[in-house]
């Protein structure tokens, strides 16, 4: 079959005969790739970031699909379903996956002690091939897959798998209080809908901070909300601080990650990246520019080089720090709704369709933010 082939740090290739999946346990399907989007969280990988990624994975945790084998003990699913996946494997009986941490399952990852298991996230998050490719084996189907309701527009499916549900879990970690002023670093995909849900937990006013002109361009418009180029700014701790009455936000989120860790990433990988946080991360900024008392919340994704956190201002000024890998399976029935009802129309953040022979040309326009590109998704 098709399937995305990592070679190395920058190097990402189309593999014209990856073997087929195969079921390898009772509780497996195999799933038909109908959509398979790439993610901030892939760029990592790509960057070389993440240990552990090994030559020849195929990546791709935001997927949608046709169940076309499943295990003997699979109930909830049958062959010609369609589905969207979940991007955590979550095993459905641990301690954890019982609190509905399900990005946290201990079953599907055993030898780490925070991260389940992710589809096509390097051996670090359990070794699992992902969706970028024409088919892929699901474990523990019966507790990810979702049947995708019969309205509902698979663009849509397919960000309800990622993208979706780690923005509202951002502006939820942030605990949100009505008329709260809140602050996302990061216009990607992310920041977008972590700005978008912010309204639903009742924000005051949304501030995203980022230095892409058109995804601000983009956000401003996307989630009625205030948008800034830090580049424009001395110190966008100073300017929010200044635009909050000398205060500081009521609640900051992280939806940068290690793409700011600049300096890290170049001494790793040895290339030079597009990296524009140099020394001072998104998340300094976010602690820094955050109230006494306030939340901040990290969606972003750090790897283990990136420790540079002021921690005497989180003690000194009282502040609650936050996060995790979202928990899709907990969020999706009140996301379905959102998205049934209007309130959230996330395939508008699609800009670019891209056949997954194409794979690579993707990685490239997706890592250097070419064509105006917010989301893209690989069509098999
Ligand atoms: P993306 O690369 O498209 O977007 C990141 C944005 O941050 C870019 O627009 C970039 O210009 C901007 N940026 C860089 N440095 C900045 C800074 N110092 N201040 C403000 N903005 C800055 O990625 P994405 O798909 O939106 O993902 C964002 C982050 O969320 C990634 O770290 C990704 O790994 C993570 N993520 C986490 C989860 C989870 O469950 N926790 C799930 C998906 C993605
Ligand atoms: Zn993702």
């Amino acid at each position: 079959m098709l399937a995305m082939n990592f070679r190395g740090p920058f190097r990402v290739r189309l593999d014209r005969d990856k073997p087929l999946p195969e079921i390898k346990h009772p509780e497996d399907a195999i799933v038909r790739v109908l959509r398979s989007c790439i993610c901030g969280s892939d760029l990592h990988l790509y960057h070389g970031l993440v240990p552990d990624t090994r030559v020849g994975m195929t990546f791709g945790h935001e997927f949608i699909g046709e169940v076309v084998e499943i295990g003997s003990e699979v109930k909830n699913l049958k062959t010609g379903d369609k589905v969207m996946v979940p991007f955590n494997i979550a095993c459905g009986k641990c301690v954890f996956c019982r609190q509905e941490l399900y990005g946290n399952c201990h079953e599907s990852n055993p030898q780490a002690t925070a991260v389940g298991g992710i589809f096509g996230y390097s051996h670090t998050a359990g070794g699992y091939d992902g969706g970028q490719a024409e088919y892929v084996r699901v474990p523990y189907a019966d507790v990810g897959p979702t049947i995708i309701p019969e309205w509902m527009d698979p663009d849509d499916a397919v960000l309800l798998t990622d993208v979706v549900p780690t923005g509202y879990q951002a502006a939820e970690m942030g605990g949100i209080q009505p008329g709260d002023t809140v602050v996302v670093f990061g216009a990607g995909p992310i920041g977008i809908m972590a700005a978008k849900c912010s309204w639903l937990f009742g924000a005051g006013r949304v501030i995203v901070i980022d230095h892409l002109d058109y995804r601000l361009e983009f956000v401003r418009n996307y989630a009625q909300c205030e948008a800034y180029n830090f580049k424009e700014m001395n110190d966008p701790v100073v300017f929010i601080k200044t635009t909050t009455d000398s205060l500081g936000a009521d609640v900051c989120i992280d939806a940068v990650g290690a793409e700011a860790a600049g300096s890290a990433a170049q001494t790793l990988t040895g290339r030079k990246m597009l990296l524009q946080g140099g020394s001072t991360t998104a998340l300094h900024w976010a602690i820094n520019s955050v109230k006494k008392g306030g939340i901040v919340s990290i969606v972003g994704v750090y790897g283990p080089i990136d420790s540079l956190v002021p921690i005497g201002n989180v003690v000194n000024k009282g502040i609650t720090i936050r996060g995790n890998q979202a928990s899709v399976k907990r969020l999706l029935p009140r996301l379905i709704e959102h998205v049934k009802s209007g309130v959230l129309n996330p395939k508008e953040i699609i800009t670019h369709r891209i056949p997954l022979e194409e794979v690579a040309e993707g990685y490239h326009i997706f890592s250097a933010k070419r064509d105006n590109c917010i989301k893209p998704v690989l069509i098999p």
